[in-house]
């Protein structure tokens, strides 16, 4: 069985990246998301083990201090820690699946130095629109929005060292360019290198 691709998402916050995930994951079997540890407060109507895995500071730190590491790849994002499990995604992709890494533009240069990830980046169609849409959600405090927004402002300028480009800008359309970028990679994936295609266990 060939190993599953790694597909990492990066966005500014509260463009739509957690509502155009759960469409293309809905849609396309074999993708399975990575359930990242942070030591941020749980939102109303997150769960624990489905949403993140929540975990005090200590914990985060041990984890990320195990040698080898517990952590792919952690960083602090908006005054919290973050990390993608090692041996959840070893796991997973072991079993053949895609594996979709909801990461930060800290955590997408990690991983990109050491593996071989298929890169997207979703943008907003402008920053007014990513403010009505962070405001909208109504899950977070007005100086965490200003942060947000800052931070989303810096994101924006590495939008270039990704493989990929989708502007959530009508939904449908930016969930039609996910699917079909996904679903293009897998088609590239069955080839070696050499353009040898892979024998495919059907
Ligand atoms: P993120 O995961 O990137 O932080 P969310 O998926 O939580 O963002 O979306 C932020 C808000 O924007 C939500 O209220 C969501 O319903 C809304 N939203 C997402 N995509 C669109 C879109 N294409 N057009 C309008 N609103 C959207
Ligand atoms: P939120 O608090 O809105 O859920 O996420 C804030 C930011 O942290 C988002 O940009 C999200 O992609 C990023 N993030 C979530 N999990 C991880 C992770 O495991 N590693 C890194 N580097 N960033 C993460």
């Amino acid at each position: 069985m060939n190993e599953g691709m790694l597909l990492i998402l990066s966005a500014p916050s509260g463009c739509g990246k957690t509502t155009l995930l759960k469409r293309v994951m809905a849609d396309l079997p074999g993708l399975v998301f990575s359930v990242s540890h942070t030591t941020r407060p749980p939102r109303p109507g997150e769960v624990n083990g489905r949403d993140y895995h929540f975990v005090e500071r200590r914990e985060f730190e041990a984890m990320r201090d195990r040698r080898p590491s517990g952590f792919l790849e952690w960083a602090e994002v908006h005054g919290n820690l973050y990390g993608t499990s090692r041996e959840e995604v070893e796991r997973l992709r072991a079993q053949g699946l895609d594996v979709v890494l909801d990461i930060d533009v800290q955590g997408a240069a990690q991983i990109r130095a050491t593996w071989d990830p298929v890169t997207v980046f979703i943008a907003p169609p402008s920053l007014a629109e990513l403010e009505r849409r962070l405001r909208g959600r109504g899950t977070e405090a007005e100086e965490t929005i200003a942060l947000r927004l800052a931070n989303g402002r810096r994101e924006m300028e590495t939008a270039g060292d990704y493989d990929y480009l989708v502007v959530n800008d009508v939904l449908d359309v930016a969930v039609d360019a996910l699917r079909s970028i996904i679903v293009a990679e897998r088609c590239r994936r069955r080839r070696m290198p050499s353009g040898e295609v892979v024998e495919l266990e059907l």
